[in-house]
Parts: structure tokens; C-alpha cells; sequence
């Protein structure tokens, strides 16, 4: 499945060409719209009706997936969105200027990411713009917690070989703050990117700036990309913040060393993520990102709570 966009379906064909295709009402289940049944990612079984050049293809049947990553969708009501399934690997792409870096972003989808055991990495773009050693200094921090990084520029294509090299035989989805640049970067990755993503939009029939969907492309035989669009706010799903901890990996040799067994790792004495923090084992930026989540997802709840007492 190459793109959903509302109820239009794009799916990517083995010899490497998209087709629209309908989805069967029946795997719609009572709701009137698609909802999560069919996604970017899913592998489908099609049957196809008519012949020809007007031969037309209905989804039939989803295949079990793998894995799922998910988000909060946008909106007051707590409802999952499944952005893309079976992937292998995510990577966040940042920059330290226009827009200045903002770990609570990178930090959810992290968060995101290693709630559903998915491998995630951080890119560093516009190294050529903006500060070289600060760039650096965020990507070592990472690395302390256990995910990959690197440095690139799509303006000068520093780094961006190495990278493509990274791409094979699998399924990459990238995530970005808008004006990173994502898509300079999925450009330079693959001269064929804007000539694929026009490919798709044609299917569905909409223009080039309209989407809001995520986008499955496969450049080359064995590279598969998803792109998203360039995301403002991004709302966890499925983490409380009781176990925010387990979803911040840097924390994982020290959780259940704390003197409490419900320590909440902000003020309690004999903390052993705090200390971790002090003695450096675990990045600062990281220490306070999760702090700032935390009361964020306690807020939420909060929040959730007054409307569910007001609408009984
Ligand atoms: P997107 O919103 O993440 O897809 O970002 P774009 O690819 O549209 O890029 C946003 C802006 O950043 C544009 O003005 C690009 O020219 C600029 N840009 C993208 N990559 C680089 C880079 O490596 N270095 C510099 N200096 N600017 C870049
Ligand atoms: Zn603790």
C-alpha cells in the first residue's frame, strides 16, 4: 500500500508501478470510512475486475502486519492513527538551524518508536548552515541512548552517500519537522523521489501540495521510502506516563535500581536515572525532554479527564 488519502487508495505493484485501487466495503467493517483497516505498508491481495487498460483492482484482504507505528490523531478525541506498518527502521531528520532543533519532537517519535521495537535514527541536516560542532554534540548525545546518526547537507550532499548506503533492502520511513529539509534530502537520497511522488498524486488525483498522508515509494529494487508530511505535533499513542520511562531506552540499565519501586524519576531521593544524569551516563537534553513529556502526558490525562466528567 502505497498511500491512503480519505478513502482513495494507491498501491504499489511488483513491477514497481502504482495503481488506484477500491477497497471491498466489507473490510470497512460499520464504519463508512477507512479508518485504520487498510494502511501505508500493508501488503494486500488483489482482485481485479474488467480487463485491459481498464482493468481495476479491489482490495480484498490485508495481510498481518508485522509491526505498526502509531500516533494520537490530530483532534480532542483520543483516537489512534496507524501511520504506516512493517518497517524496519525510522529516521528523524533535524536540523540545528531554520528551524533550531527541538528535542521534544524527536524525542516523541523516539518515545513512539521504541514503544512499538522499532529501530530509529537522527539525521542532522544543514550541517553546511548551521553549527558543525553542535550538530555533533546532539547526535554523540543520541548515541549514548542507543540510536544511530549522522551528519548530512542536501545543499552540498556532505554525508548524504554514506547514508544511501544505509537504505538497502529495507523499508525506511522519515519523519521531520517542516523545513528541515526532508524533502531537499529524499531529492538528493534518490534523483527519482519527485518524479515518484508525482507518480502517486496523479492516482489520487490531487495536487502536488495537498496531502496529508504518508507516501510509499521504492526508488530502487531493494529501497523503500515513506515519506510524511512535515509534522508541527506529534501526540504519543499508547504510553502513559507512569511507563514513559520504558520508552526512553537511555534509561533501560537503571530502571528498577531506584530506591522506590514507583519512583517517578523527577525529586525522589535515591533515583538512580538521576543519578545516572548527574554522573553523565545519560544525556541532559534527553533527562529534560523526558520530564517535559511527562507532565505534558499528565496534563493530557488531566484534561481528558474533565471532558469525559462533562459529557456524563
Ligand atoms: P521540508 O519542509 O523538510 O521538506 O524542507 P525543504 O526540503 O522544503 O527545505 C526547507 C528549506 O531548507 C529550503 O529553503 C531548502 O533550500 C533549505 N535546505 C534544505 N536542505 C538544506 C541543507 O542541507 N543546507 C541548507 N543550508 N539549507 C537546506
Ligand atoms: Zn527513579
Amino acid at each position: 500500500m502505497a498511500r491512503v488519502d480519505f478513502n482513495a487508495c494507491v498501491v504499489l505493484l511488483d513491477d514497481g508501478t502504482y495503481t488506484r485501487a477500491t477497497v471491498r466495503g466489507a473490510l470497512m467493517g460499520r464504519t463508512k470510512s477507512l479508518g485504520n483497516t487498510v494502511v501505508v505498508g500493508d501488503v494486500v491481495t488483489l482482485a481485479w475486475e474488467g480487463g485491459g487498460p481498464d482493468a481495476h483492482p479491489t482490495i480484498e484482504a490485508v495481510t498481518p502486519r508485522r509491526n505498526v507505528f502509531s500516533r494520537r490523531a490530530s483532534g480532542k478525541d483520543l483516537l489512534e492513527q496507524v501511520v504506516a506498518v512493517n518497517l524496519d527502521e525510522v529516521v528523524v531528520i533535524a536540523a540545528t538551524v531554520d528551524p533550531e532543533f527541538r528535542a521534544g519532537l524527536v524525542d516523541r517519535v523516539f518515545a513512539q518508536c521504541a514503544h512499538q521495537a522499532l529501530p530509529a535514527r537522527l539525521v542532522m541536516n544543514k550541517i553546511d548552515a548551521g553549527d558543525r560542532a553542535e550538530a555533533a554534540a546532539i547526535v554523540a548525545d543520541y548515541a549514548r541512548a542507543g540510536f544511530g546518526g549522522a551528519l548530512v547537507s542536501a545543499h552540498t550532499g556532505e554525508g548524504v552517500d554514506a547514508l544511501r548506503a544505509t537504505l538497502h533492502g529495507k523499508r525506511t520511513m522519515f519523519f521531520g519537522h517542516s523545513g528541515v529539509g526532508k524533502s531537499s534530502l529524499l531529492n538528493t537520497l534518490e534523483p527519482s523521489f519527485a518524479l515518484l511522488v508525482g507518480a502517486v498524486n496523479d492516482k489520487t488525483g490531487k495536487g502536488r501540495h495537498t496531502t496529508t498522508a504518508a507516501t510509499l515509494l521504492r526508488p530502487e529494487p531493494d529501497v523503500e521510502l515513506i515519506d510524511t508530511p512535515g509534522v508541527r505535533a506529534f501526540g504519543l499513542w499508547g504510553i502513559e506516563p507512569e511507563t514513559l520511562d520504558t520508552a526512553w531506552p537511555d534509561f533501560g540499565p537503571f530502571l528498577g535500581h531506584c530506591r522506590f519501586d514507583d519512583c517517578r524519576h523527577v525529586s525522589e531521593p535515591g533515583c538512580a536515572v538521576r543519578a545516572a544524569v548527574k554522573e553523565g551516563s545519560i544525556a541532559l537534553r534527553r533527562y529534560d525532554s523526558f520530564l517535559k513529556l511527562r507532565e505534558e502526558l499528565l496534563q493530557e490525562r488531566e484534561l481528558e479527564r474533565g471532558r469525559s466528567r462533562g459529557r456524563f
